[in-house]
């Protein structure tokens, strides 16, 4: 094609900045568009001053955390005293084992994005930045994708050959369950605009410990003194009481040690996977999960050996993971869980089952487009739980703040079961029926994480409306399939749509890697001059 490309992604944050990345690092020259519809550009929702607290963190280390132009610690070693002060850093403290504010990544990417995009002009692509242009619809053409865009002087119209949604995060302002009304933890503002009182939270993971913590910051002070955190209530705060409820009523576990760069596990690997896939997907699962057995059975035979011989399966293994943490208790067993990430870190040690289901879960992303129905039916129910909390490694920071509020006697978590229900009190308030029995809140906040969502719930009528079947789940490279013939093409990294089919697809070395299939398929596609 000797005409150069017109692009645009929708959306300029995290996974933006990775696909612009993987286009401006290839050889041809483009014409690359980024519209944001807020005036943030580079650094998306999660990462947002405004939209969460600077003490939120991130629960990726900084090395993990996939460079743009360079690393989160060069970067941040670049920057002035009087920057590193202000969010309390000592430049001999940086860390490429540290755990970040989220915000303060935010700055780095926003930082980093203007990098790339200088690095990309110089070297001849064209790049138009639009803030403040929120797209309200793609329409494929024959000749090209047209996107529909409010901008600050009204509606415009823009053709392009190839369109990437990245629109990233989409929550309800106003969510609810069952018959409850709920209160949405984002802007962080909601959370802490509400009195002390007694307030629930809806999930116990990452989300829901950033909303106990922005509490706890609101409403009173955390002493820190070393390794120990305390917590005092604010004068005329006493009446705070913060109550989890979820489903099973236990948090996921603390950051611990591993190698990093990873090693490479001896069963549940790439190659073993890709063996089985080539023998076919009747029983695929049950072959993977049995890779992964094996792969626990040998690096930590005592651990299987203590979850019994019932954890041999796919069934009874999921039950058996959870067991403990179910009997000790939510906030007891997160504490014991923490002396035991702490000793890993202590003695650069790691726990062995964990880092076997930490990075063998990841290689089960490889079978996940081509599972049965079946299969994947038992991978949500019974593998999902599982592969979510291992995922979900909390900073230590987090943890210590948040067995602070247990230790100062307001905070406390009770599991629904699976007989949970919830509706309005009549009174602005939620009862919750749990396995206590109900629970009356002032205010339920919804801390469950984002929610996977179907093509046809894409906010672009025109472009749902072409879908060649709106059904479908967004499979590998993520270009959609459109009943319009049309020399353009369509890609959907927005995340609620690819959480349907790569549930743990989330985090910013996932972005990092989708970024990159989607930049590579738009490359050969210029390169091959191809059309439709
Ligand atoms: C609370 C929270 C904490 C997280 N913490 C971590 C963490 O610690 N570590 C980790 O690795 N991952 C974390 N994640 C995962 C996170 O999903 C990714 O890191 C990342 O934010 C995904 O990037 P994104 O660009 O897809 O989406 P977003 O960050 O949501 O960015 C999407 C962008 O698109 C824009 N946009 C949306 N619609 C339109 C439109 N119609 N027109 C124009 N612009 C539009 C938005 O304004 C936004 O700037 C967290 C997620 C959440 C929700």
């Amino acid at each position: 094609m000797s005409v150069t490309q017109k692009i645009a992604i929708v959306g300029a944050g995290p996974m933006a900045i990775y696909t612009a990345k993987g286009l401006l690092h290839g050889d041809v020259p483009i014409e690359l568009t980024i519209f944001d519809a807020t005036d943030q550009i580079g650094c998306g929702m999660p990462y947002r001053a405004g939209m969460n607290a600077d003490y939120m963190y991130c629960n990726a280390f900084s090395r993990e955390i996939p460079s743009i132009t360079q690393p989160l610690v060069s970067w941040l070693h670049d920057q002035d005293d009087a920057f590193l002060t202000a969010w309390d850093l000592a430049r001999e403290d940086i860390d490429a084992r540290d755990f970040y504010p989220r915000v303060l990544l935010g700055e780095y990417m926003k930082s980093e994005f203007n990098q790339l995009c200088e690095a990309g002009r110089n070297v001849g692509h064209i790049l138009r930045i639009l803030p403040n242009h929120n797209v309200v619809d793609v329409i494929p053409t024959e000749s090209a994708i047209q996107v529909d865009v409010l901008t600050p002087d009204g509606r415009s119209s823009f053709p392009f050959d190839q369109v990437v949604l990245a629109t990233g995060h989409d929550w309800p302002a106003s969510p609810n369950l069952g018959q409850a009304d709920l209160v949405s933890p984002w802007p962080y503002t909601n959370i802490t605009d509400l009195p002390a009182g007694q307030i629930g939270v809806l999930g116990s993971s990452l989300s829901a410990i950033d909303v106990i913590v922005a509490l706890g910051k609101e409403h009173g002070t955390f002493i820190e003194e070393g390794e120990k955190v305390s917590w005092f209530s604010n004068p005329e705060r006493e009446a705070l009481s913060i109550t989890m409820v979820s489903h099973k009523g236990i948090m996921p576990e603390p950051d611990f040690y591993y190698p990093y760069p990873y090693e490479r596990l001896k069963h549940v690997n790439p190659e073993a996977i890709s063996a089985e896939m080539e023998k076919g997907t009747d029983e695929l699962l049950e072959r993977v999960f049995a890779l992964l057995l094996s792969e626990l059975n040998d690096a930590a035979p005592e651990y299987m050996e203590n979850l019994g011989p019932d954890a041999q399966s796919i069934d009874g293994f999921s039950e058996a993971y959870f067991r403990h943490r179910e009997t000790v208790g939510g906030l007891r067993a997160l504490r014991e869980t923490l002396t035991a990430a702490i000793k890993s870190k202590e003695d650069k040690e790691t726990q062995h089952h964990r880092y076997a289901l930490l990075r063998g879960h990841e290689n089960f992303e490889m079978i996940q487009e081509h599972l049965s129905d079946e299969d994947w039916k038992t991978f949500n129910e019974k593998l999902m739980p599982v592969f979510g909390d291992c995922y979900a490694a909390i900073p230590h920071i987090s943890v210590r703040r948040v067995l602070a509020l247990y230790d100062a006697g307001v905070l406390q978590i009770i599991p629904t079961g699976p007989d949970s229900s919830f509706k309005n009190n009549g009174s602005g308030g939620v009862l919750v029926k749990t396995i206590d029995g109900e629970i009356e809140f002032e205010a339920l906040i919804d801390a469950r994480g984002q929610a996977a969502a179907v093509l046809s719930e894409l906010p672009f009528p025109n472009l749902v409306s072409r879908l060649a079947d709106p059904k479908d789940d967004l499979v590998q490279p993520f270009k959609l399939d459109l009943s319009t013939q049309t020399t353009g093409a369509v890609y959907c990294l927005s995340m609620p749509q690819v959480l349907q089919r790569h549930p743990f697809s989330q985090g910013l070395p996932n972005c990092d890697e989708l970024g990159r299939v989607v930049s590579k398929d738009i490359l050969e596609r210029i390169e091959v001059g191809a059309s439709g």
